[in-house]
């Protein structure tokens, strides 16, 4: 699936979901959120290398669409909906070949998205020895697994609920 796809998919998804399940939808996302926000702040001494040393060299030679999931984009346009046009931008410069993430701002960076809000993969995998902050990666991995969960229930029902509409009554 390519990331064009991923977003308007994400967007499709979302728009298609109201009453409780949008609310169980925020939830599952703000818990997601609150999980990086956790591993963020106890990542700061092994950012610190990140940021100042090797500036995001895990964002550059790589396949986007290996990396960001249609999860990752429905967490993003849950919580942050005037993302939309930017990563519909974005998108559209996806090559078939690596090179730095799309969703690099003006092509250099920062990140377009917000810290707390990145995909699940940017944010686990660090090159560093992991063991300080493992229970913090775990608990984002548990927040996105509920995401994956409720996603994998979701989408059937939403085809169904589609047929539904379009069939002549
Ligand atoms: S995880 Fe490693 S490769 Fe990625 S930005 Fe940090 S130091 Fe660089
Ligand atoms: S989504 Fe952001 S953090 Fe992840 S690879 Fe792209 S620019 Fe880097």
């Amino acid at each position: 699936m390519s990331l064009t796809h991923k977003v308007q998919k994400a967007d499709a998804i979302i728009q298609a979901t109201g009453g409780d399940e949008w609310r169980r939808l925020k939830e599952i996302c703000t818990r997601i959120r609150r999980s990086e926000n956790q591993l963020l702040a106890e990542a700061v001494p092994m950012m610190e290398q990140c940021i100042h040393h090797c500036k995001g060299l895990c964002c550059q030679n790589i396949y986007p669409d290996e990396i960001i999931t249609f999860a990752d984009n429905v967490l993003v346009l849950a919580l942050h909906p005037n993302l939309k046009p930017a990563m519909s931008a974005a998108a559209r410069h996806e090559s078939l070949f690596t090179s730095s993430c799309v969703f690099l701002e003006g092509g250099k960076g920062p990140c377009m998205f917000p810290p707390d809000l990145r995909p699940e993969r940017c944010l686990t995998t660090f090159c560093a020895d992991e063991t300080p902050i493992r229970r913090e990666i775990q608990e984002v991995r548990r927040a996105f697994s509920h995401l994956h969960r409720f996603l994998i229930w979701r989408q059937p029902r939403l085809i169904k609920e589609w047929v539904w509409n379009v069939l002549p009554s």
